[in-house]
């Protein structure tokens, strides 16, 4: 499992087994600690499991958006808002939130 902050890969420290999910404290080679917790997918509804995927997609795009705002530093907000697809205040948040 890569690390959220530095994209490292991360060992692990500890499993605690809790139904229905298992938690599991992760330390990646960086020294960033992070959890994750490991769900059955038999044992959620299929409404939860598209919600969860649908999230984790949503926050994903978030990040890519986040890391391209970062690397275009020299572009125009605006510039960056048409080629991401977000508005100019977006971008300005972005960057703000980045500083
Ligand atoms: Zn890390």
């Amino acid at each position: 499992m890569r690390c959220n902050k530095c994209a490292a890969e991360s060992e692990v420290l500890e499993t605690r087994k809790s139904a229905p999910w298992v938690r599991r404290t992760r330390l990646c080679f960086n020294g960033h600690k992070f959890v994750t917790y490991e769900v059955y997918s038999g044992n959620i509804d299929r409404g939860t499991r598209d919600a969860t995927v649908r999230g984790l997609k949503a926050v994903s795009l978030a990040n890519q958006r986040r890391l391209r705002v970062k690397n275009g530093a020299v572009k125009t907000a605006s510039q960056l808002a048409r080629e991401l697809g977000i508005t100019e205040a977006r971008v300005r948040q972005i960057r703000k939130e980045l500083l």
